[in-house]
Formats: C-alpha cells, sequence, structure tokens
C-alpha cells in the first residue's frame, strides 16, 4: 500500500477516535486567552471552577520555582502576577501531564511523558536562564513538542513502531522525521502543530511544535517565537543526552547551542546542567507524575564513559585474542600440513639409508610401468648389491656397515636423476628405477654407478673403506612386452645373480638370449 499524503494522514488522525481531546476548560481558555477582551477576571473565574485544576496551579506557583516573597492564595492572584499567557501554558501542561492510565503494548506512555516534562523543565530552565519572558510557554511547547509522536502512535499503532524500530536499529542521521514520512506519509512535526492549531493553540505554540527539528525554518518575524524554536529545539537535544549510547555528543552540541544562539555563559550552563535532573523530579510530583528517579547529567556522562571503555577494552581484547588464535591456527595447519607430508614421505622412507623403501617402490614402479604402457616407453630396472657385505660386517662391526649403507644410499641420490628412484630392495640390496630408459641406456647408467662406487673412499671416524656393488639391469616396454612387473624384477635379479658369479663388481644386462654385458 502506498503511504498516504500528509494531508491525508491528517484527515485520518483528526477523524481516529484515538485523537486525544482537550479538557473542556483548556480548550475554554484557549479560545478566551485569544480574545482581546479577555480580562484576567474571565481567565480566573474559568480556572476557578475547576477545583482541582485550581489546587495544581496554586501548588505550582507557591513551589519554590517562583520564590513570591508572599504566598499566593487565590487563582486571580496568580493570573495576576504570571499574566495570561503564564496561566494558560501552565493550565495547558496541566491538561496534558497526568498520570497517565492509558495502557498500551506498543506506545510507553509513562517514558513518552517523563521525556517529555524533562524537555519542558529544561526550556523552562533556558528560557529563566535568558531571563526570557513566559517562561511557562517555553515549558509547554517544549512538553507537547512530540505531541504528533503520540497522535501517530495512536493512530497507527501498527505502523508506528516501526519507526521506533528501525530508529533504534538505523545509525543517528537517519532522523525520526524522514522515517515517520516514509512508513506513515506525514511526521509528527507536521501532526503536531495542525493539531494544535485545530485546537486553537497561538502561533508561540503552534510554531515551536512545527519547528522543533529545525528552528532555523521558522518563517515567521516574531522574535519571541524565533527564539522558542530554539529554545524547544535545545531542549530536545538534551533530552537525546539521556537515550544516547554517546551522551556526550549531545552534552557538547547543547552547549555549544545554548551559547551561541541563547548567548549563555558556561557558568549559567554549568548550573542548569547540575539541577535539571532535580528540577524533572519536582515537576513530576506537582503533576502527580510517577517517573524514574533521574540521573544527573554528569552521572550519565560518567556511566557512559565507564561503559564505553569497557567496550572498548573487550572489543581490543577479543580483538587481539582473535589474532592470536588465528595466527596459531595457520601455524599449526602449517606445521600439520609439514608433519603430515613428513609423515607421507617417513612412511615411504627406509629409516636408515633414507633411500625409498620397498613398499613405495613396488607403487612407483606399478605407476611408472603404466604410464609407460601409454606412452609406449621403456621403464628399466637397476639391482644393486653390496659385495661381500657380510665379511665387511664382521671386519669392521655392524656400525660402520651401518655408515657404508648410509653412505652409499646418499652416493646414488646424488647421483640419479630427479624423475628416476632409488630404493632399499633389502638389507644390502637397492634397486633404481629408470623411467624412459630402455635396456642398453640403463646398462650405461649402471656401468657409471659402478665405478663410482668402486673408486669411492668412504670414511667414518677418520678411518677409510672401499667397497663394491654388482649390478644387474633389465627394462620392460609394457605397449610391447608380455611380461609384467614382478617377471622384471625377477630378470634383474637374476642379471645381478650373473654379476656375482662373474666375480662381482660387474653390471649385467638381463637378455632373453643370455647374453650377459658386463665389465
Ligand atoms: P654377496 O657379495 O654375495 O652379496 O655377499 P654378501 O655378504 O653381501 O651377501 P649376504 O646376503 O650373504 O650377506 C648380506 C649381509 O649384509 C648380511 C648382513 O650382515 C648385511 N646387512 C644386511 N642389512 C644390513 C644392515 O642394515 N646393516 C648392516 N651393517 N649390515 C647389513
Ligand atoms: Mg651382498
Ligand atoms: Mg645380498
Amino acid at each position: 500500500m502506498a503511504v498516504q499524503t500528509q494531508e491525508e494522514v491528517l484527515n485520518a488522525v483528526l477523524q481516529s477516535a484515538q485523537l486525544p481531546t482537550l479538557s473542556n476548560v483548556a480548550s475554554r481558555l484557549i479560545t478566551i486567552t485569544s480574545q482581546e477582551e479577555t480580562t484576567i477576571n474571565d481567565i480566573a473565574s474559568l480556572i476557578s471552577k475547576d477545583v482541582s485544576l485550581s489546587t495544581k496551579l496554586l501548588r505550582v506557583v507557591n513551589s519554590a520555582f517562583y520564590s513570591f516573597p508572599q504566598p499566593i492564595g487565590t487563582i486571580h492572584q496568580a493570573a495576576s502576577i504570571l499574566g495570561t499567557n503564564a496561566v494558560r501554558s501552565l493550565v495547558l501542561s496541566f491538561s496534558f501531564l497526568k498520570p497517565e492510565q492509558t495502557n498500551s503494548t506498543t506506545f510507553d506512555y509513562a517514558r513518552f511523558w517523563e521525556n517529555s516534562l524533562f524537555k519542558a523543565v529544561t526550556a523552562r530552565m533556558l528560557m529563566t536562564a535568558m531571563k526570557a519572558e513566559d517562561s511557562e510557554e517555553g515549558f509547554v511547547a517544549s512538553l507537547l513538542q512530540n505531541l504528533g509522536i503520540m497522535i501517530l502512535a495512536r493512530a497507527y499503532p501498527d505502523q508506528y513502531p516501526k519507526v521506533a524500530k528501525m530508529l533504534v536499529s538505523s545509525d543517528s542521521a537517519v532522523k525520526c522525521t524522514d522515517l515517520e514520512k516514509q512508513i506513515i506519509g506525514a511526521d509528527h512535526t507536521y501532526i503536531g502543530s495542525e493539531i494544535v492549531k485545530k485546537w486553537g493553540f497561538p502561533e508561540t505554540l503552534v510554531a515551536p511544535i512545527a519547528y522543533h527539528h529545525s528552528p532555523h525554518e521558522y518563517p515567521g518575524e516574531s522574535q519571541k517565537i524565533r527564539l522558542l524554536c530554539q529554545v524547544v529545539h535545545l531542549s530536545d537535544m538534551l533530552s537525546k543526552a539521556r537515550q544516547s549510547k554517546n551522551p556526550e555528543e549531545h552534552v557538547v552540541e547543547f552547549r555549544h547551542l545554548a551559547k551561541q544562539r541563547l548567548g549563555l555563559n558556561d557558568a549559567v550552563l554549568a548550573n542548569l546542567l547540575d539541577r535539571v535532573h532535580t528540577e524533572v523530579e519536582k515537576n513530576a510530583q506537582f503533576f502527580n507524575l510517577k517517573i524514574e528517579p533521574q540521573k544527573s547529567i554528569a552521572e550519565i556522562l560518567q556511566i557512559a564513559n565507564a561503559e564505553l571503555s569497557v567496550l572498548n577494552l573487550s572489543y581490543e581484547q577479543m580483538n587481539r585474542s582473535l589474532v592470536e588464535k588465528t595466527v596459531k591456527l595457520e601455524l599449526l595447519t602449517k606445521e600439520l600440513e609439514k608433519k603430515n607430508l613428513f609423515l607421507e614421505k617417513l612412511a615411504h622412507i627406509d629409516g636408515l639409508t633414507e633411500a625409498y623403501n620397498h613398499r613405495y617402490f613396488q607403487i612407483f614402479l606399478d605407476k611408472e610401468i603404466k604410464r609407460a604402457d601409454r606412452n609406449e616407453s621403456n621403464v628399466s630396472v637397476i639391482m644393486i648389491d653390496i659385495d661381500l657385505f657380510k665379511p665387511f660386517n664382521d671386519k669392521y662391526g655392524h656400525q660402520i656397515g651401518d655408515q657404508i649403507l648410509i653412505q652409499f644410499s646418499r652416493l646414488f641420490r646424488e647421483s640419479i636423476r630427479e624423475y628416476d628412484l632409488f630404493a632399499r630392495y633389502g638389507g644390502e640390496e637397492f634397486i633404481l628405477i629408470l623411467p624412459d630408459t630402455e635396456l642398453n641406456q640403463a646398462g650405461e647408467v649402471a656401468e657409471k654407478l659402478r665405478a663410482m662406487i668402486a673408486g669411492h673412499t668412504f670414511t667414518y671416524e677418520h678411518a677409510s673403506y672401499h667397497i663394491t656393488a654388482s649390478f644387474g639391469v633389465a627394462s620392460i616396454k609394457p605397449a610391447a612386452d608380455n611380461f609384467g612387473k614382478n617377471e622384471l624384477i625377477s630378470q634383474a635379479d637374476n642379471a645381478l645373480y650373473e654379476s656375482k658369479k662373474k666375480g662381482r663388481n660387474t653390471v649385467s644386462i638381463y637378455s632373453s638370449k643370455k647374453k650377459w654385458f658386463g665389465r
């Protein structure tokens, strides 16, 4: 449903059964005070007809706030001392500020009037501080500045709570009036001022209600009304400090604008800020309003600062521990990856010689045979067995034998191509897998390695040792040959056996025709 125009909203509100009504006395008072021929006597006799209103009025007039030298005993006396405007304002205040019986789940009347009272008291104090006339007009104008909110909330009980909700969840730059226009079609400054205009309120009250959010937009010429708009605006600003997470911001701006626009000095403002909460409590008593105990502005600022520092601290701490945890997690993950890689590798590596182990040799050879099959290439293997290693061990001891195995393995690993695989087949037997290598090439590699070992001087703890090894070479072209991995291994083994037979320190190449290639 498209939102209504503001005129449509106004009409709907005026026809709504929810529209609050003025008391008879208040309504009559407004009418007669707008007539020039009305006298103080007329006003006094109208008010005196309402006993309860008269009593309240006298109580306020005799309160410390006015501090008249003599007690005021009659409404007539009060009216002549205070003047028409003040009396009218007080009557209006009483007409609205009464212990609220309305219970509502969507609108918190108690809080609304408490806030309104705070604003009203602030406005009156500002006007008193400026020694302006008719501070009661400031009071009632400020008290009723948000009347439009109450009216809209009553007439639009389903939509209005959305405004409040959005206001809470959005940042402070979002204006209440904009949300009202968006959701309902008219804002509370328009509705409030139009309604009180219909009730016959004087311009001194209508304009401040209309311009309390933007006092500079007041288009009229009246200095008095211009000032009232400013005062009402400022009272609203100070009131915001009571609900804000950052009250200091509002208090600072309040001071600044009160100095700049109302010409008040620091001392006067400090005094006002010191007293406003107690004044609010006193006024609540005059109006029989039950309100929460009021915190002083200083207390509000202190609490907010404390909360802010707690908030900052925990945020900082949270942040720090979060960073720490993330870093730790990253380190752990990296370490784990490294460990996993290491473990994986470890599972494939022989513990003593750091050559690949037998298990991995099998896996690797399977893969290389498959690849060679696809590529129609050869895989060659060289089986290597250290010569007469048993006598070596017997002569030098197992520990030195181990050292020879370690150094032997390192020599091989350093001599082969990157994609070759050197593995410990078992004991002092090793095997080399040479992918993409034909039999004769593999034979040449074996010969080179044989010569390398035979010519190498192994050293350990200042002693030197010499060993030789025997080699058996075999090759497979899986795409052409009709034998498999096991046959290949046993061919290499047979060739190695052949080398041993030939006197060791020899390379033999397996041939189905039993022609051996040797040294
Ligand atoms: P051949 O030339 O015929 O191969 O003679 P060999 O003595 O090397 O052969 P044999 O198979 O009889 O003996 C192998 C020896 O290798 C037995 C064992 O002491 C030694 N050996 C096997 N594994 C290890 C090891 O891990 N450390 C040490 N120190 N010696 C080992
Ligand atoms: Mg041996
Ligand atoms: Mg052996």
